[in-house]
């Protein structure tokens, strides 16, 4: 990072240089320009009818003419010269007085002097010579070009936001920042904390860097490039730069939105220069940060417009990716924060086949993730790692990072020998002010209402037979969700009625242990209720599963698009009230479950205030095995067996 600064002084100061020096040059030429014609010498320019004329008053003593030049150096006799020069020649008498003269064409001129010497006018010689251009002759003719050069050169580089090397020559070369092989400083996994799950899946693109031939030979392909999704701040760079570490490989650094520039074409020539230099450094690693710049999904309407250069660009990086072959040994890292919004065929195999997704630290996480920027900080005794990482829900390692910068910071300012722990939380609560307007900072009072929320889903699902089995619950806010409970579905082509309320009542469980246990109710729950809504009138009106309205399906699988109703007022009525009715019934079954074990739902919740993550067994543990376990067992242990088992997520979103 230091080295990486002086770098840029060093280019900036180099610039500072060169800028100068473009000023001086700048400035001479104006000077020359002004002073050119200063008068200390009896030189100057004379026409053609002057020449005539003072050759017929017998002012000349020599000429000189310049043949392949067409011109001619007229000497004026040192007499005569206060009839040419006036008043300058009177002030230099001893000077030689010379005019210069273009001749038109040589042939009259030698007739004119032959003419002269008969008349007794011109008496001196004529001497004829070839000249070759003299530096001065040089200088004159390329000097205004020279000076709209330099002019140009400025002004670009003012354009291009001053210093930095880049001027109109380099627009382009791609931007990209290359961290060479071996350097001391170099990032590796033991800088990256937590992100373990993140951490396994590049391993492997690790041992591809390091010894491609283990893969190759098997007749494997590696991977061209891997996606690493996920919020700002949590560590996706780090995480690239400690690949590149770990491998000992170059590393080339660039953003998105570093290859869109306003002129056009320059994006395309930027991605086919990058990927010619990382051949040349091959094995090596490509890090692109906010790939969604260049990588956002294609217009589908080309009428309307749509950015052409951005698309190019994204064109040209989709040829080079396809063009290197797949042992070539470059791999590309993108990092991005919404996949959702990329061109899908960046996502195609053999392109960013891979995602690797990174999450706001949990709690342990959190503690890891100081420890490693705690390291370089000279602590007082009184800092406890674990408080800190209480004291920052939410927060991601670069915020983390940021905490620990600025509380030396501010220790420093108080002269502080070592950084206390009031100046851990003063830092906390100054980063606090500041990202509350940008991602989701939560107050104790947050964290407890979402807690008791999540533990009533959590506590419901446990004691329901037909719910879900849970795997994990957390409270740590990630994206727009407060919190989330991991279930793991059952495989099933069909569903009965108890299973659909079940899930229901488990799906209701947060609002119920929100009003039960705090009193009122929040916005957390509206992900659940629309859920709820849905698969209700799902339940009635399509699945005939309800008593008044039973066996009758207003579903058409025919014309999806009917005007009317397929039922009449009443029945609508009907459906809406046979909606209510179950719904209120499970949320009052949710209600009584969570008072019957109110105990277990509340340690469950104070776990959760504390963790923020817990997993199946700290639920087992503390409401026993669960009443169905059997089946959830059976479920469990195959899971283990297959990794790839499919994951329900049940967000809490605030906002619709
Ligand atoms: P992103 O690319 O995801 O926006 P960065 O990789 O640029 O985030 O992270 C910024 C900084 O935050 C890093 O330089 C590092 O100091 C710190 N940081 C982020 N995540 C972690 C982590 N998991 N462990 C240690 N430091 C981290
Ligand atoms: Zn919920």
């Amino acid at each position: 990072m230091a080295d990486n600064n002086s770098n840029r002084q060093n280019k900036q100061n180099n610039g500072f240089r060169i800028t100068s020096i473009l000023y001086i040059l700048l400035f001479i030429g104006f000077g020359y320009i002004l002073f050119k014609d200063d008068g200390t010498e009896l030189n100057g320019t004379a026409t053609y009818t002057e020449f005539k004329e003072y050759m017929e008053k017998g002012y000349v003593s020599d000429l000189v003419i310049y043949s392949n030049m067409n011109t001619m150096d007229m000497y004026i006799k040192p007499d005569s010269a206060k009839y040419v020069f006036g008043d300058r020649a009177i002030a230099q008498p001893l000077a030689k007085p010379m005019l210069t003269v273009g001749v038109g064409s040589l042939d009259n001129l030698q007739e004119f002097i032959d003419q002269a010497e008969e008349n007794g006018a011109f008496t001196g010689k004529v001497e004829y010579r070839k000249r070759s251009h003299t530096f001065t002759d040089i200088l004159i003719s390329v000097f205004p070009f020279v000076l709209i050069i330099v002019f140009w050169i400025l002004i670009t580089r003012r354009m291009n936001g001053g210093a930095g090397g880049s001027g109109v020559f380099s627009v382009g070369k791609s931007k990209a920042r290359v961290y060479e092989k071996g350097q001391s400083d170099r990032v590796t996994f033991k800088d990256v904390a937590g992100q373990a799950e993140a951490k396994t899946e590049v391993e492997e693109i690790v041992e591809f860097l390091k010894n491609p031939k283990k893969y190759t030979e098997l007749g494997g392909k590696i991977p061209k490039g891997a996606l690493l999704v996920g919020p700002p701040g949590t560590g996706k760079t780090l995480l690239a730069k400690a690949v590149a570490g770990e491998a000992d490989v170059p590393f080339f650094s660039l953003s998105g939105s570093d290859f869109v520039e306003m002129f056009v074409g320059v994006g395309a020539s930027r991605v086919r220069d990058l990927f010619r230099q990382a051949k040349e450094k091959s094995p090596c690693i490509i890090f692109i940060d906010e790939i969604d710049a260049v990588g956002r999904a294609r217009g589908k309407n080309p009428a309307m417009g749509g950015n052409d250069e951005r698309e190019n660009t994204l064109n040209q990086l989709l040829t080079e990716m396809d063009g290197f072959g797949t042992n070539s040994g470059v791999i590309i890292l993108a990092a991005t924060n919404r996949v959702d919004i990329l061109d899908k065929a960046l996502l195609r195999a053999g392109r960013f086949d891979r995602q690797i997704h990174l999450d706001l630290p949990d709690l342990n996480e959190r503690k890891a993730v100081f420890s490693v920027h705690l390291r370089n900080i000279k602590l007082s005794k009184d800092v406890d790692v674990d408080l800190l990482a209480r004291q920052t829900p939410g927060f991601s390692g670069a915020d983390i990072a940021n905490v620990c910068n600025e509380a030396a910071l501010i220790a420093a300012r108080h002269n502080k020998k070592k950084v206390e722990k009031d100046d851990f939380l003063s830092a906390v609560d100054r980063i606090v002010g500041g990202l509350e307007k940008k991602t989701k900072v939560l107050t104790a009072d947050e964290k407890r209402t979402i807690a008791l929320h999540e533990a009533g889903h959590a506590t419901l699902s446990w004691f329901l037979e037909y719910a879900n089995p849970l795997i994990k619950v957390t409270i740590v806010p990630r994206g727009r969700a407060l919190g989330a409970a991991w279930y793991l579905p059952e495989e099933r082509q069909i569903t009965t009625k108890e299973q659909m309320l079940d899930e229901m009542c488990a799906t209701l469980g947060g609002r119920a242990a929100e009003e039960l246990f705090t009193g009122h109710i929040s916005t957390g729950a509206m992900n659940d209720l629309e859920r709820v809504t849905k698969q209700a009138y799902g339940m009635i009106a399509y699945a005939g599963m309800s008593d008044k309205l039973a066996n009758l399906c207003y579903y058409s699988s025919t014309d999806e698009y009917a005007f009317q109703k397929p039922y009449s007022d009443q029945t609508a009525q009907l459906i809406d009230q046979e909606v209510k009715a179950m719904i209120a019934q499970q949320y009052e079954r949710g209600k009584k479950i969570l008072l019957e074990h109110e105990e277990g739902h509340h340690q469950l919740a104070q776990l959760l205030i504390e963790r923020e993550v817990i997993m199946a067994e700290d639920v087992e543990k503390i409401f026993g095995k669960r009443p169905w376990a059997s089946r959830s067992e059976e479920i469990l242990e195959e899971e283990s067996k297959d990794d790839n088992a499919p994951v329900v997520e049940n967000k809490d979103k605030v906002e619709p």
